[in-house]
């Protein structure tokens, strides 16, 4: 046990803290205050670590640069003290100083710098990797306002700004010291160096702005390693700085001042979705030249001043295409700055560049005009250009005469910059996020490039963090599986493997849905506060939450509950067993279907609860806000995962893993990394539907298929869609929803009718949503079933998904950091 956490000591540090920063007594703090003094002592404690930590790295240890534009890291207090292995001492504090850790922990804002799966995956990874020992820095940026605070008015979404940072960060610490300076737009000259007669490249009138980084502690398990997240804020570059020419430069300086503002602003909304605005470049340039520029500065204080063996030391992890830029910004400082040739800088910069592919979908692919590009980046575009140069040549050499080839691989074509393209010519790897996903890109979308360079693909199955989502989040079941099993899984998830034979003994697997129960009575007391509804415990709870996307299918789910209540009404004397339909689902600000679905949803609601008739047999339930905080509850209470994306389309789905863990079973397409969920588990402990996804990509390449087919011919499926204009769910009001029917029917603005199958695959999901409910009655089995989950979700740790990172693309040694003596 971590002796800072002696309890006295610790309660003493607390009211000295409240004394300190707030002039109060303990008595007299608010809870805000209390949660401010508590997360000062904490971060007090593991400043030791975290300077050690880093001392071992000056050892000149190899380390990834994992830049991503968005980490969804949640709260850091609770999660914090449960990695120091300091929870219990510090709640027991607590609670002797008359204070409860969870009314504590509630205080926290989430840090939601990210939208959904992509950043929390890059939040789960951090954990592992600090765990695991792994050296390591999240690159990322300061946004002054995080994803949007969701609220429902009237069943609509209305966002409201996350001013994350109002009260303060406390686990923080602004690096000053480390400030870089970006550059944008301006011009390029061209000098010969006259002493050595190289080529030098001059940026004129540009605008510029400083980054400053803060870091945050990533407090590795019980381990004593503390790695960094740094995120980047921005600050104009003050008088004294500016060229002699440019003092006094009113506009230029107010120039600066605006731009140093508004570019760390705002966390961009859209999930899985490209929208091309000028500042997201802005942002993407920004982070990444900072953060390279301090990584080069780090790696010459410990290496000196040859960067031709840069690969040696470091790894540079691109998740998505967002950090692309880290490409020719490398080339540009080993050759502008360095003074290497073009050959020695791209060797090196081939060699450090590894790049993660997280969709398929057309609509995210990230492509800037070349206009834009060129006048914002005007250096790093020559840099493409000539990039793109040599590869072209390199592909006409290898495909004489097939300008098509180079059509679809070329990264300047039909006048955009297609980042995905540039990342995969420049990275030494290239990965998808589950088997599936993988197998698509090698041999459909990306399947020029694999013919061209096979050795770079690879595929690393996505994780998620179990001291998170079950140690914090499900404190009865970690309880549970450690009494048990002992505690090893926290580590080492793969032993959690050892619950499998409980499935057989009654006894357990009473006391498995025992634990579901309290949790999903957490959950309803959540609801009755936060929605104002009152749902039943006992009732099965069917959740599907995640970000409000068409190819998520949420409005399969509510078609589905309409269906349900049509024919409760029609068929009063058919058993059912009680249900809770819960959602939680942002919606990107400017997605007006998605927007529709949430309305739609609510409405549902409104009819559905208000309804007495049907004895509260259907209650829907629309959680406002998801975000990780209230997730973690969520997943603690789910006894059914909804995980009904268009097969082919969810590259892996992280969410179906927490809830696995927590252990409910999947209700799924073969999708993404549903697939592996399901040979972990057994098909018999899913419950699996729907098109295939070779199945789905067949009816692409044919066009579509024709849903009046089974409008016309499903009287059932007919209603329900009918009732999206009948004013059954809008008072009346027969056009609330004109859009989604349209959607589901015709093609007036989208290129297929039913884009995502929803029609096709209905009644599959209507039968397997039976099955569910079969086996719901047969309370025995379903614990089996439920405990099974659990057991079988070794393989879903991202600790595993990191441990073969290091395997088979970054090559890292984990390092020990001793326990500092105290003074
Ligand atoms: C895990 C997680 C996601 C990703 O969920 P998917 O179902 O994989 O899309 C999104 N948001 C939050 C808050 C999460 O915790």
């Amino acid at each position: 046990m971590n002796k800072l956490f002696e309890k006295e000591t610790f309660k003493k540090e607390v009211k000295e803290n409240v004394k300190r920063l707030f002039r109060r007594t303990l008595d007299e703090a608010t809870p805000q205050q209390i949660f401010q003094a508590v997360s000062y002592a904490a971060k007090d404690v593991i400043m030791d670590d975290w300077i050690e930590t880093q001392r071992q790295y000056k050892k000149g240890v190899k380390t990834v640069y994992y830049m991503s534009m968005e980490f969804l890291m949640g709260r850091a207090l609770g999660n914090n003290l449960i990695n120091l292995q300091a929870y219990q001492e510090v709640k027991e504090a607590l609670d002797e100083l008359g204070i409860d850790l969870n009314v504590i922990e509630d205080q926290e804002p989430d840090a939601a710098l990210g939208n959904g799966g992509l950043g929390r995956l890059a939040a789960c990874f951090l954990d592992s990797l600090a765990t695991l020992g792994y050296p390591a820095y999240g690159c990322g940026i300061r946004y002054r306002y995080g994803m949007f605070k969701q609220k429902i008015e009237n069943g609509y979404q209305v966002e409201v700004p996350d001013n994350w940072l109002k009260d303060g960060n406390p686990f923080e610490v602004r690096r000053e010291e480390y400030a870089k300076e970006v550059r944008f737009g301006g011009n390029i000259r061209f000098e010969k160096d006259p002493v050595t007669g190289k080529d030098k490249f001059i940026q004129e009138n540009y605008e510029s702005v400083l980054a400053i980084p803060y870091d945050m502690p990533i407090i590795g398990y019980g381990n004593h390693v503390v790695n960094t997240l740094r995120i980047w804020d921005a600050q104009a570059i003050t008088d004294f700085s500016l060229d002699s020419f440019d003092r006094g430069d009113y506009h230029k300086a107010v120039e600066q001042e605006n731009l140093a503002k508004t570019i760390v602003e705002v966390l961009y909304p859209n999930d899985n979705h490209y929208a091309g605005k000028e500042l997201r470049l802005k942002q993407q340039y920004f982070f990444v030249s900072a953060s390279l520029q301090a990584m080069i500065a780090k790696y010459k204080k410990e290496n000196g001043n040859d960067l031709h063996k840069l690969y040696e030391k470091v790894v540079i992890q691109m998740n998505d295409t967002h950090p692309t830029v880290s490409v020719p910004e490398l080339m540009r400082i080993l050759i502008d700055e360095e003074g290497m040739n073009w050959e020695e800088a791209w060797e090196v910069t081939t060699k450090t560049c590894a790049y993660t592919n997280h969709t398929i979908m057309a609509e995210a692919l990230e492509k800037w005009p070349i206009d834009l590009f060129s006048r914002l980046l005007p250096r790093i575009y020559q840099i493409v250009q000539e990039i793109d140069r040599r590869f072209v040549e390199q592909v006409r050499a290898q495909y004489p005469g097939n300008e098509d080839k180079v059509r679809k691989m070329a990264i300047l074509y039909d006048g955009q910059v297609h980042m995905a393209r540039m990342a995969i010519i420049a990275g030494y790897s290239v990965n998808g996020v589950a088997r599936l996903h993988t197998e698509i890109l090698k041999h459909q979308e990306l399947k020029d490039f694999y013919e061209m360079m096979p050795e770079k693909f690879n595929n690393k199955t996505n994780g998620i963090t179990q001291r998170r989502f079950l140690l914090h989040g499900n404190p009865l079941l970690a309880d549970w599986v450690t009494a048990h099993i002992g505690d090893g899984w926290i580590t080492d998830l793969a032993q959690i493997g050892r619950l499998k034979p409980l499935a057989e003994d009654p006894k357990a697997c009473e006391e498995f849905m025992e634990i579901k129960y309290h949790n999903k009575e957490r959950l309803a007391k959540y609801i009755l506060e936060h929605n104002g509804i009152e749902v039943d415990p006992s009732s099965i709870f069917d959740v599907q939450v995640k970000r409000l996307h068409e190819y998520k299918r949420q409005l399969l789910n509510i078609l589905h509950v309409m269906y349900l209540y049509n024919q409760m009404k029609q068929h009063p004397e058919i058993a059912f067993y009680p249900r809770t339909f819960i959602f939680g689902a942002k919606a990107a600000a400017g997605y007006k279907r998605a927007k529709e679905t949430i309305k739609l949803i609510n409405s549902v609601a409104d009819v559905v609860n208000n309804d007495r008739s049907i004895n509260g047999k259907i209650k829907v339930v629309f959680i406002e806000d998801y975000r990780v905080s209230n997730a973690e509850l969520i997943f603690a209470a789910a006894d059914v995962s909804e995980q009904i994306s268009t097969a082919s389309k969810e590259a892996s789905g992280t969410g179906n893993m927490k809830f696995m863990l927590n252990g409910a079973p999947t209700l799924g397409t073969m999708d993404g990394a549903n697939i592996e969920i399901v040979e972990e588990v057994g098909e018999e402990n899913a419950f699996i539907f729907g098109l295939r996804s070779d199945e789905v990509i067949r009816y692409e390449n044919e066009g579509g298929y024709n849903p009046m087919d089974i409008y016309n011919s499903d009287v059932e499926i007919r209603q329900v869609v009918d009732q999206l204009v009948d004013g059954t769910y809008a008072n009346g009001d027969r056009e609330m929803y004109r859009d989604l029917y349209n959607a589901l029917l015709t093609t007036n603005d989208s290129p297929r009718a039913d884009m995502y199958f929803i029609l096709k695959d209905f009644r599959s999901y209507a039968d397997a949503q039976k099955r569910v409910e079969e086996a719901y009655r047969d309370k025995k089995h379903w614990a089996q079933m439920a405990l099974l989950n659990t057991a079988c979700s070794g393989k879903f740790t991202s600790d595993r998904t990191i441990q073969e990172y290091v395997d088979e693309i970054w090559h890292l040694d984990p390092i020990t950091v001793p326990a500092t003596e105290e003074e």
